[in-house]
């Protein structure tokens, strides 16, 4: 089975624990990753003949657009990742239109591509900010990454439907593919598709759960990773504990797990998985 593969492209001070330290008036000061973090991640991709979904940062595509060119040049998927790498939740919907636009018009810049694909920083469309999905459409957005169906302390919205499914909104339907979960006893799900859960776990831990998906519930799993988790020369920002070791544990050893989940898996974009699974009317959930 086709399973889902997704980057999210953004620097090793975006993710929200780093945040928390290295306040946004200090980015255009530190140095950059990105660049290398990527041309390791296209070589390993193509090694494997696999296409993936990048999820790029406006701010990053503003600064780095021969990175997002490259990325383009290899036959991947471009979709977007927010301007600023903002909570959704913590945005009134006007800030959230503009952060959204501002994003579009910086990938459409450096790439030439439109992204009609949408993930939220940290997964931060939840119960409180479903607004977020009508404006996504209304701006011209047809697919959405954004809810993630487990508790989390920062995330999450437990109870929602895990696999793709149209939402409807007053502007128009989405199409929302969450992130890779697997059924545990009564309601309860646990995550499978998160580059920490790759980094910090045994490797059989995604492994074992992605063949449950594919195998018991015919279901592909999306699973995503950010550029900085291959990296293990990062500067270490996030001072405290549980953000340090949430963020840099096991950073080493990811390119390898990588590598072997490449090779046990098949991978290839958003689209053509969702639509693959959309063409499915059984698979569809409202
Ligand atoms: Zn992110």
């Amino acid at each position: 089975m086709l399973n889902v593969l997704t980057v999210d492209v953004e620097e090793y001070f975006h993710p929200t624990e780093v945040q928390a330290t290295v306040n946004q008036s200090r980015w255009t000061a530190l140095p950059s990753r990105i660049d290398d973090q990527i041309s390791r991640i296209l070589d390993l991709l193509d090694s494997k003949s696999t296409k993936a979904t990048f999820f790029i940062l406006g701010w990053v595509a503003d600064r780095h657009p021969r990175t997002v060119q490259k990325i383009v040049a290899a036959g991947h998927e471009i979709a977007c990742h927010s301007y600023a790498h903002q909570l959704v939740y913590s945005l009134t919907p006007q800030e959230f239109r503009i952060d959204t636009r501002r994003a579009v018009a910086c990938i459409e810049d450096a790439s030439g591509v439109t992204p009609h694909v949408y993930r939220a920083p940290s997964y931060s469309i939840t119960k409180k900010s479903l607004w977020a999905l009508e404006i996504l459409v209304e701006e011209g957005f047809t697919h959405d990454s954004s809810i993630y169906p487990i508790a989390h302390d920062r995330y999450g919205m437990p109870g929602s439907a895990r696999f793709a499914h149209i939402i409807e909104t007053p502007a128009g339907p989405i199409k929302e593919l969450p992130i890779a979960t697997v059924k545990l006893s009564g309601d309860r799900v646990a995550p499978i598709g998160g580059g920490g859960y790759l980094r910090l776990l045994p490797y059989r831990y995604t492994s074992a759960g992605i063949r449950r998906l594919n195998r018991d519930e015919r279901q592909p799993a999306c699973v995503y990773f950010h550029p900085w988790e291959i990296d293990a020369e990062q500067p270490r920002l996030a001072s405290s504990l549980i953000a340090r070791l949430r963020t840099y544990t096991g950073v080493k050893g990811m390119p390898q797990k990588l590598d072997r989940l490449l090779t046990e898996f098949q991978f290839s974009t958003f689209s053509d998985v969702c639509d693959e699974v959309g063409r499915s009317s059984a698979a569809i959930t409202q």
